[in-house]
């Protein structure tokens, strides 16, 4: 599936089967950390600069 890039915007392509707390890191350099929110996967910065971005 593709989740998209809090620090890009661009889609980063995750594992179908991807676990809560996961880490991947994206083209652009950033380390995302997977969380599951309901049905919905969100990434965050693992970098610790946004902590939500209300999507
Ligand atoms: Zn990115």
């Amino acid at each position: 599936m593709r989740v998209r890039c809090p620090v890009c915007g661009l889609p980063v392509e995750v594992p179908d089967d991807v676990m809560e707390g996961e880490v991947v890191e994206h083209d652009c350099g950033a380390t995302l950390e997977v969380r599951f929110e309901g049905n919905a996967v969100r990434l965050v910065p693992l970098d610790g600069v946004a902590d939500d971005w209300g999507e």
